[in-house]
């Protein structure tokens, strides 16, 4: 009977996927890959997670590969205190939304070891590992439903008042107040279509609801207006007080108070340290940030991002 109601209600979740998303990718294959590779072991526990400030996470000497011929990481190793931001910075293809995917156990590492409060990913149950982190992706895509739906999927079960007080927490229920159904507006490809800033809020606002002890933040490679972004920019960072975060960078100048930044290199660690550390290092980082800074001088010209440099 149990054996019989998994994959049934497994079933039920990715039907209800395919048919609200078609485009967001990402969570599809994560299910189909969560159930095809990615399994609990027998002796799988919650996570538990020990600080109020959130969790620290610790990679180990991480080997990570998709297909057996192309190596992607090699021997990344780093520590997130509990509480604390690092970000990631570095070329395109170099590897950083990997490191994301890899703390939610998307895949598993070929050697070394990913560790959340001295628990091994491997040794916890995916379910409670992906409750505890919440993800503000580069690009949000919205189901085809109603932007209400959109923000209470953070938290299966919320209420309407949650809601709102999230949408208020992130600056768009002024907004959704403006739209002619108000919370019932159907949005996604086939409703309303969101700005890239309106969809980050939405994306802030689900993020908020669903109260994570950890959080990762892709950063949008293309430029929001200066104005959004910067809304943007402060809202993260009061949702990233009291939370172990990992922020993958484009733009430097929103990492400067980072606590730690790690410089990526085709899946290698090639510099790290804080913002004035890697300037005096005058490496790779530093680099980078030169030539941003000339960049901003122009006028008219978005700050450009790491990818294009
Ligand atoms: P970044 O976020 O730094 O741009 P990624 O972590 O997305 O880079 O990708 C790192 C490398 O892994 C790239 O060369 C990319 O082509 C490869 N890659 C990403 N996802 C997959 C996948 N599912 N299968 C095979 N290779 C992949
Ligand atoms: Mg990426």
């Amino acid at each position: 009977m149990i054996q019989l109601y998994i994959p049934l209600n497994f079933l039920g979740v990715l039907y209800r996927e395919i048919k609200q998303s078609l485009a967001d990718m990402e969570r599809l294959f994560s299910l189909l890959d969560q159930n095809r590779e990615i399994a609990d072991s027998d002796s799988a526990r919650d996570l538990h997670i020990d600080h109020s400030e959130g969790g620290e996470v610790v990679f180990s000497h991480v080997n990570f590969s998709y297909e057996s011929k192309r190596q992607i990481l090699f021997d990344v190793d780093f520590t997130i205190p509990a509480g604390m931001t690092t970000a990631v910075v570095g070329h395109s293809g170099s590897g950083k939304s990997t490191l994301s995917r890899l703390l939610f156990r998307f895949y598993d590492i070929q050697s070394g070891s990913i560790v959340i409060d001295k628990q091994d990913l491997r040794d916890v149950t995916q379910h409670s590992l992906r409750r505890a982190i919440g993800i503000v992706p580069q690009d949000t895509v919205l189901f085809n439903d109603t932007i209400e739906y959109n923000i209470a999927y953070g938290k299966p079960g919320a209420s309407k008042e949650e809601v709102v007080a999230a949408a208020k927490a992130a600056y768009i229920h002024d907004f959704i107040e403006t739209l002619p159904d108000g919370y019932a507006s159907m949005v996604g490809e086939r409703g309303l279509k969101l700005s890239g800033g309106e969809k980050q809020r939405v994306a802030i606002a689900r993020t908020l609801l669903k109260n994570p002890s950890i959080l990762i933040f892709d950063e949008a490679t293309s430029a929001l207006d200066s104005k959004s972004e910067q809304m943007i920019q402060a809202q993260l960072k009061e949702i990233a007080k009291n939370r172990t975060t990992l922020v993958i960078a484009h733009r430097l100048s929103t990492i400067v108070d980072a606590q730690q930044i790690l410089v990526l290199d085709k899946g290698r660690i090639m510099e790290r340290g804080t913002h004035q550390q890697l300037l005096e290092l005058d490496g790779a980082y530093a680099q980078m940030w030169q030539r941003q800074q000339n960049r901003q001088e122009q006028p008219d010209s978005p700050e450009p991002s790491v990818d294009e440099l």
